[in-house]
């Protein structure tokens, strides 16, 4: 049973808002596209292992957790419980030739072009993550064996040199290897194991990775503020009585704000004042940035001088 779905990582939309509104030959333009391009390989990657796991209907009592993260930035793409074992399964969905490579432990890509990338080690990331999930295991007394395995997402996948110790399963073979599995002898009983579910789930708490521009140490003045059309993109609207409009494709919105402050959020800072607010969408003074803020679900801080307003903590982006 799936006790908690995967979704769509927030940076996706927050790298897409960052390009939209840096300039064309910005110098972090490049690292911000290297980024969007691996997080949208990663959850490609992820989503075709959940595919794969569609139709699991093992004989055997199970939870499946999709995209665990847990406490000191430890992410695990997906964690399958059973009364005989916990298994930690990394995704990697990347192209050209991967080679691990110990002492120090690294994952080496060469691409098509020749091009050589080096990034952290999956097996490192998974040790580290085994180490934690035994850590909340520990707590509970209970001797379950904590397995590992990385996931290539599709078969034309491969990687070199992977250490004996280490087991690499391509996507379409994680259902059979799961459903082999012994499970005549259980460890734990089937209360326990809805106990360290519920347990994970509720110390699971997804890293936040906004605001992106102070993050990934860009200057601010650098990038571009203003409305942006949700249309044509690249024109700042005008603020006409009560509705937006876009001088350049001329669509006219009531509520295309709404985007741009979760923009601001989602690169600038996590807190907005009015004099903030009006500058940011080129209002004209303070009262009309005042009610816009005032109209959108924002907590708010500091008296009426200095009030800032911010996010509330289940806040959906548009
Ligand atoms: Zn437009």
């Amino acid at each position: 049973m799936i006790i908690k779905r995967r979704e769509r990582p927030m940076k996706i939309k927050g790298y897409k808002a960052l390009l939209a509104r840096m300039p064309e030959h910005h110098p972090k333009r490049e690292m911000i596209q290297d980024l969007l391009y691996s997080a949208n390989a990663g959850i490609g990657g992820e989503e075709r292992l959940d595919e794969c796991l569609e139709y699991f209907d093992p004989p055997y009592p199970h939870l499946i957790i999709q995209d665990l993260s847990l406490p000191e930035k430890c992410q695990i793409d997906t964690l399958v419980i059973t009364q005989q074992a916990i298994i930690i399964l990394e995704v990697k969905n990347m192209s050209g030739k991967l080679r691990l490579q110990e002492n120090p432990s690294i994952l080496i890509q060469t691409l098509p072009s020749g091009q050589v990338k080096s990034y952290k080690s999956p097996v490192v990331q998974m040790e580290t993550a085994k180490i934690r999930v035994e850590k909340i295991v520990n707590q509970y007394n209970f001797a379950l064996p904590i397995k590992t395995s990385l996931v290539l997402a599709y078969p034309s996948q491969f990687i070199e040199n992977v250490p004996s110790h280490v087991t690499v399963w391509s996507a379409d073979e994680v259902l059979y290897r799961l459903y082999r599995m012994n499970y005549s002898n259980p460890l734990i009983t089937i209360d326990e194991m809805d106990r360290l579910g519920k347990h994970l789930l509720s110390v699971s708490k997804p890293h936040n990775p906004f605001p992106l521009i102070p993050n990934l140490k860009i200057n601010p003045d650098t990038i571009n503020k203003g409305m942006l059309c949700p249309k044509c993109h690249n024109q700042k609207m005008k603020r006409l009585k009560r509705h937006w409009h876009c001088p350049y494709c001329k669509l006219s919105s009531y509520d295309a704000h709404l985007q741009a402050l979760d923009e601001w959020f989602m690169l600038f800072q996590p807190t907005i004042s009015t004099e903030e607010c009006m500058e940011y969408l080129g209002l004209q003074n303070t009262l009309s940035a005042s009610r816009i803020l005032k109209k959108m679900d924002l907590e708010q801080s500091g008296g009426k001088k200095f009030r800032q307003y911010h996010l509330k903590e289940n806040h959906r982006f548009q």
